[in-house]
């Protein structure tokens, strides 16, 4: 047996337990991975302390990143001893996740660990490193963004979507601003490549529908009325990848900055996106994520740490990237 942490029913509502399972318990998938690490994202939080119905079928695996091995195939696709990596299509929603030593998933959802990253580095990267990845190649096809041009802005630039946006914007050149309610965070994101901080309160509070031009582009982790002051200070042209609801789902805002400046708002998934947008995205990674930064912005938590760490995430407390040890 091995353990895995399920989302199990308590009475009518979701809860995180530790539990023990054999492979004869896994689904019916084409591919067994032996999984060596997972990681912590936001939506992990939202699963993990049930605060989220992110689980739509119990009980439920969860953690929706693997990095590990595979085990066996069925598929002529994948072969034993392949090491490979899984972002989202549904883990931890209607598929069981990477929480767990051993893993069943469908050979279509697996992308090959690059050379030029262990497990460990994958999984610090993560969804939500491989989204931000997804957002700078959105801004870059858009077309707006110029090295050393006109400002990128980076909101919940500490949390871990942002560090990386943070780190991979700056090492190719943009000048970045960073976004972020904590302060102590300035020297950790001057780290990264931010050269200018704004307060995150300063984009929270309600503010006219076109305001000052400032941003050529900007990767947002926030949305609500965040999102809506990015787009009303983004430049004629300019565009806005979002991504994330950290301070709300909501978007209260009005057409202005789309229909008199042309700003866009490129949506970013990562869960189903397709093949070739994951393969561009680990590519970005491989050839500007610097691996001291994002050793700088990774801690490595066991398994069992992860009820305390879905609390954490979710008040805003986790800096940077979390990796999970799924043997520890
Ligand atoms: P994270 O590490 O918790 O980062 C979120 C950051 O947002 C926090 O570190 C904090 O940054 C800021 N924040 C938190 N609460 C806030 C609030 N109430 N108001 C304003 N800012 C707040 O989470 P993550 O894993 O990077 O994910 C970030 C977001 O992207 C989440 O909403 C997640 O669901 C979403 N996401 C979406 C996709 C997709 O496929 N679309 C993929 C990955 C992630 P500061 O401390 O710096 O202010």
């Amino acid at each position: 047996t091995f353990r895995a942490l399920m989302i199990v029913d308590h009475e009518g509502k979701p809860k995180a337990e530790f539990r023990e399972l054999t492979l004869a318990e896994l689904p019916d998938h084409d591919v067994l991975v032996e999984i060596a690490f997972s990681t912590l994202n936001y939506k992990d939080g939202l699963a993990v302390s049930g605060k989220g119905r992110i689980a739509r079928r119990l009980p439920m695996v969860a953690g929706v990143d693997i990095a590990g091995t595979v085990v066996e195939s069925r598929s002529p696709e994948w072969k034993a001893g392949d090491k490979v990596v899984v972002n989202g299509w549904g883990l931890s929603e209607t598929e069981w996740g990477g929480y767990s030593r051993f893993q069943r998933v469908k050979p279509e959802w697996l992308v090959r660990l690059p050379d030029e990253f262990s497990f460990e580095q994958a999984m610090a990267i993560g969804t939500a490193g491989y989204t931000a990845a997804l957002c700078v190649n959105a801004l870059e096809a858009w077309g707006m963004i110029k090295p050393g041009g006109r400002e990128v802005l980076v909101t919940g630039a500490a949390g871990g979507v942002g560090s990386t946006s943070v780190s991979l914007l700056a090492s190719k050149g943009y000048s970045v601003t960073a976004s972020t309610g904590r302060p102590e965070t300035h020297d950790y994101l001057a780290g990264l490549g931010a050269s200018a901080f704004i307060d995150r309160a300063e984009l929270a509070e309600k503010g006219g529908a076109l305001q000052k031009e400032r941003w050529a582009g900007a990767v947002d982790s926030v949305g609500s009325t965040t999102l809506v002051n990015v787009l009303a200070q983004t430049v004629y042209g300019g565009a806005v990848a979002a991504c994330g609801l950290a301070g709300g789902a909501d978007l209260p805002g009005t057409v202005m900055p789309h229909i008199l400046r042309g700003v866009a708002l490129l949506g970013v998934d990562s869960v189903m996106a397709p093949r070739a947008k994951r393969e561009a995205a680990w590519a970005t990674l491989v050839a500007h994520l610097d691996k001291k930064q994002l050793e700088a912005m990774t801690t490595v938590a066991p398994l069992s740490d992860l009820p305390r760490l879905a609390t954490e995430i979710l008040a805003g407390r986790v800096r940077g990237r979390v990796v999970i040890d799924v043997s520890a």
